[in-house]
C-alpha cells in the first residue's frame, strides 16, 4: 500500500529523511498526514517519527545546517524549519508514567512502542519517504471502515490523558462512518471519566472542539457527546438537537461548514470561557445569540450583523424551529447588508445637539428597522 502526495517530496520531510538516514537512522511520516493522505483529504501539518534520539537528531541539524526550534525536547520533539515550513520530528517513544495530562516517556528504537502510545489506530499509521505504509497496529482497515478505535484499552487510554475523550469525537466526526456506529466500549469509557475533562486546559478543549464542530457533518458524533454527558461537562446547558436539522439546511444552501454556526445551535452557558474565544470570536457569537433569541428576520439581521453572520444566525433559528428555509433569503439578507440608514446628524442639528441628537438618532433608527428597513429620510423627519 503506497500513498502519493506531494507533501511527500517537499523540502522539509526531504531535508529530513537525507539527514537522518543518511547518518543510518530511521525516518518515517506518521499520524494526521499518513492517514489524511489515504483517505485523499488534505494535511494539517507534518509529523515523522525517527528512532534517532532528539540529541542526535538537533547535532545533526546543526552540523548539516538546517534550522530547528526545541519545542519539547524533553518529549523527544524537534521542530525542524525549512523553507518557511516546519516539520515536528518526534523520537520513538513509550509511556511509563501517566498522569492523566503530561506522560513520562523513555526513547525507544522500536516503531510498534511508538505505535502503542498513540491514541487511536487510525493515527497509528507510518509510511517511508516513498509513502510506502507500515501499519503496526492494523489501523489501516479502521481507517477503510471509518471505525475510530483507541489503541488497546480505550479506559487505559483515556486514563493516560483525559483529552482523548475529545480527540475520539473529534476523529468520529471528521472520519467515522456514522453507519456503523461508534465504538460502545469507547462511548462506556468516555461516559466513565468525565471528571477528568474538568482538568484539561481550555486552549486544549477550545482547539478540539474548534475543529469537531467544523467537520462535515459533526451531528453523529455530538448526539454521541450528548449521549455520554461530554457535551454538557464542556459546555453547560449546551443542546444537540439543532445540529442535525442546521447540517440539512447547510447542505440546501451548499455552505462550507463553520464551527461558529454549529456552536451557536449548541447554546450553552459560559461558552467564551470554556473554549477560551477571543474577545472578537466572542463578541460575534453574543451578537448572533441575541439575533437568534429575538428571531430577527435575515434582512433585520444582515443590516445589524452583515451577510454572513445573519446567515448563520437564521439557519439556526430555522434549525431550532423546524423551519425550512424562505426562498427569498439571500435577496434579503443582501438587501439588509448593504442598507444604510438614511438619517444623518447632520439632518438633525438644527433641532438637536449632544446627547438629545444622539437619542434622537437611535429612536429613529428603530423606527427605521421597525418599517424592515423601509422608511425613507423624508418620511422619518416628517415623523417629529
Ligand atoms: P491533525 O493534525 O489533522 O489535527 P493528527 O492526527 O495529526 O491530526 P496531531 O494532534 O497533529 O493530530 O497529532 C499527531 C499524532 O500524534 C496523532 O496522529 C497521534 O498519533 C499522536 N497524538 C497526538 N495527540 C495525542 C494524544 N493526546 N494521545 C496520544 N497520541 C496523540
Ligand atoms: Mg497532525
Amino acid at each position: 500500500m503506497r500513498i502519493e502526495a506531494g507533501w511527500l517530496r517537499a523540502t522539509g520531510p526531504t531535508a529530513v529523511f537525507n539527514l537522518l538516514e543518511q547518518a543510518g537512522y530511521k525516518a518515517y511520516f506518521v499520524g494526521g498526514c499518513v492517514r489524511n493522505a489515504l483517505l485523499e483529504k488534505p494535511i494539517s501539518d507534518i509529523d515523522m517519527a525517527t528512532d534517532a534520539l532528539p540529541e542526535t537528531v538537533m547535532t545533526l541539524a546543526k552540523d548539516n545546517g538546517l534550522r530547528t526550534i526545541p519545542t519539547g525536547i524533553e518529549h523527544g520533539t524537534v521542530t525542524f524549519l525549512v523553507d518557511e515550513q516546519t516539520v515536528e520530528v518526534t523520537t520513538f517513544r513509550k509511556d511509563i508514567k501517566t498522569d492523566g495530562r503530561r506522560a513520562v516517556v523513555v526513547f525507544s528504537a522500536a516503531m510498534e512502542d511508538d505505535a502503542k502510545r498513540r491514541d487511536f489506530t487510525m493515527n497509528a499509521l507510518y509510511a517511508d519517504r516513498h509513502g510506502t505504509i507500515l501499519d503496526p497496529l492494523g489501523g489501516l482497515k479502521d481507517l477503510r471502515a471509518g471505525r475510530v478505535l483507541f489503541i488497546e484499552n480505550p479506559e487505559d487510554r483515556i486514563r493516560e490523558d483525559y483529552l482523548r475523550i475529545l480527540r475520539f469525537f473529534r476523529f468520529h466526526a471528521l472520519y467515522g462512518n456514522p453507519d456503523a456506529g461508534i465504538d460502545a466500549d469507547a462511548l462506556n469509557a468516555c461516559a466513565q471519566n468525565l471528571d477528568g475533562i474538568d482538568n484539561l486546559s481550555k486552549e486544549r478543549i477550545g482547539h478540539e472542539i474548534r475543529r469537531l464542530l467544523g467537520a462535515d457533518n459533526p451531528a453523529p458524533s455530538i448526539a454521541a457527546m450528548a449521549q455520554t454527558g461530554v457535551l454538557n461537562r464542556v459546555f453547560k446547558g449546551a443542546d444537540h438537537c439543532a445540529i442535525a436539522p442546521l447540517v440539512h439546511l447547510e447542505r440546501s444552501l451548499d455552505l462550507p461548514p463553520s464551527w461558529m454556526r454549529r456552536l451557536l445551535a449548541l447554546g450553552g452557558q459560559d461558552v467564551k470561557d470554556a473554549l477560551r474565544l477571543s474577545k472578537h470570536e466572542a463578541r460575534l457569537l453574543a451578537a448572533m445569540r441575541i439575533a437568534v433569541t429575538n428571531a430577527l428576520s435575515p434582512r433585520i439581521a444582515a443590516y445589524k450583523l452583515g451577510f454572513e453572520a445573519a446567515q448563520d444566525a437564521f439557519l439556526v433559528l430555522c434549525a431550532h424551529l423546524g423551519n425550512p428555509l424562505p426562498t427569498d433569503l439571500n435577496l434579503e439578507l443582501s438587501i439588509g447588508a448593504k442598507a444604510k440608514f438614511p438619517v444623518g446628524s447632520i439632518d438633525l442639528a438644527g433641532n438637536f445637539s449632544g446627547p438629545a441628537l444622539g437619542a434622537r438618532l437611535k429612536r429613529l433608527e428603530t423606527t427605521w428597522i421597525s418599517s424592515g428597513l423601509q422608511l425613507s429620510k423624508d418620511e422619518l423627519l416628517s415623523q417629529d
